[in-house]
């Protein structure tokens, strides 16, 4: 599994120390995969990471760069690496960061694998929608991509 360590090495211009100390170990490798797109990126644009917390089953992401950085083609990516990151979390256990589900005990809600989970698994869990400027989005998990939606559905 990814760790905080090989990211902090990996992408010493986005990260700094201490940034992931309160994102769970089985998300990591999520964190890294947005990375992947983000680092290049963002490289000398100024980026922090302002939040990065675990919030009722979902990874709770924020950040900040000056404004002046920020092209149309990094703002358009941003919003899409953002989200997924988000939507991702709520489907990878962070315990071991396979598959997983929201499970539910007392009035915690945890995202996790059959394995990890504690409690009751939620079942009806409804699919999460996004707004986003070019349409509300809802993530495939299995395509691992946001998918626009008719607003109707919606
Ligand atoms: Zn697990």
């Amino acid at each position: 599994m990814t760790t905080a360590e090989e990211l902090y090495e990996r992408y010493p211009e986005v990260l700094y120390h201490g940034d992931l100390r309160d994102v769970p170990v089985g998300w990591l490798g999520i964190v890294g995969q947005y990375f992947e797109v983000v680092s290049p990126l963002m490289t000398d644009t100024g980026y922090e990471v302002v939040t990065a917390s675990e919030c009722a089953g979902g990874l709770d992401w924020t950040w900040t760069s000056p404004l002046s950085a920020m092209t149309e083609e990094r703002h358009q990516v941003m919003d899409r690496e953002d989200i997924l990151l988000t939507l991702r979390s709520y489907h990878t256990c962070r315990e071991c960061g396979r598959p997983g589900s929201g499970w539910a005990s007392g009035r915690t809600i945890l995202t996790a694998c059959g394995e990890h989970g504690v409690g009751e698994r939620i079942l009806d869990r409804k699919p999460l929608m996004r707004r986003t400027p070019y349409g509300v989005v809802h993530y495939d998990a299995a395509a691992d991509k946001l998918v626009v939606v008719n607003p109707e559905d919606v």
